[in-house]
């Protein structure tokens, strides 16, 4: 059992829907006091509204993770909210597909920026808070597709989810002088409204291919956040864990058959 993250001031970016909604909605309920951070209000409305139903603490905050201004702001207003910032989820990113042929720069900007750039400015925004508190936890939301695996089409994406670990390592050092955790979660295929705009066929080919057999749900990443979030991971820094159903495990198409 883990020690209660009740009452701690926790930022979810992406928050409003899939992995960062399932976060945020996992932390509430353990009484969290939840900000989320997205652009588009109407989703978060929804999120927010599901976690005061349940009896927990949630708000948001419009936010572009990619520009400095808007973080800042967010971390700012989370301080006078809350009285503070105990642990940062960077998870939001988005998943485009566009070949390389077809790839424009700006097409490759957006998702460095809004996927890669963004942790940096929010771990950025959040170490005086983290030093104000003496400690801290950060989650970045990676991914199994850059560091591990590639998929036509994903270039960007991939170098941006690659590029969050290896961000991570030195965050990890600078962050420990404030006492301070960072950890990655490499999700495999979870099944999120992002994930559902690729279509019937690619999430039924996908959950055939993992020796699993079912796409991994918003809670199976969540659950791993709120270990690295807890006081009994505070020894765990500059991590990343796949939780992915065992989809990268097998050596080939054969071996899934094999099961
Ligand atoms: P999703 O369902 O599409 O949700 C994305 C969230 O990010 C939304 O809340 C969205 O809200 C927010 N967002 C996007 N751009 C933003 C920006 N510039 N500023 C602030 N918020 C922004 O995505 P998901 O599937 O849950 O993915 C969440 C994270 O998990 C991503 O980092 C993704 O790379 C990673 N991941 C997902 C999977 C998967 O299978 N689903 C696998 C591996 C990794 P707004 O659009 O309103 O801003």
């Amino acid at each position: 059992m883990l020690t209660p993250i009740a009452g701690k001031s926790v930022i979810v970016t992406g928050g409003s829907k899939g992995i960062g909604r399932g976060i945020a909605e996992l932390f509430a309920s353990k009484g969290a006091k939840v900000t989320i951070a997205s652009r588009s209000s109407e989703a978060a409305g929804t999120a927010c509204s599901a976690i005061l139903a349940a009896g927990g603490t949630a708000r948001h905050v419009p936010t572009d993770v990619s520009e400095w201004n808007d973080v800042n702001d967010l971390v700012k207003n989370t301080i006078q909210t809350y009285g503070g910032v105990d642990v940062l989820c960077a998870n939001a990113g988005v998943f485009p597909q566009t070949k390389i042929v077809d790839m424009e720069p700006d097409d490759w900007d957006h998702v460095l920026s809004t996927n890669l750039k963004s942790s940096f400015l929010c771990v950025k925004a959040c170490i005086p808070a983290f030093e104000a508190a003496g400690s801290g936890r950060v989650i970045l939301t990676s991914s199994i597709t850059g560091p591990v695996t590639g998929f036509p089409g994903w270039s960007h994406y991939g170098a941006s989810k690659s590029g969050q670990l290896g961000f991570l390592k030195t965050a990890a050092m600078e962050l420990s002088k404030y006492n301070t955790t960072i950890n990655a979660v490499m999700p495999g295929n979870i099944y999120t409204e992002g994930l559902d705009g690729l279509g019937e066929e690619y999430l039924d080919t996908m959950a055939s291919s993992i020796p699993m057999k079912r796409l991994g749900d918003v809670a199976d990443i969540a659950n791993a956040a709120l270990f690295f979030a807890s006081d009994e991971a505070g020894y765990i820094t500059g991590q990343q864990l796949i939780v992915d159903g065992g989809q990268i495990l097998p050596e080939s198409l054969e071996a899934i058959d094999e099961i």
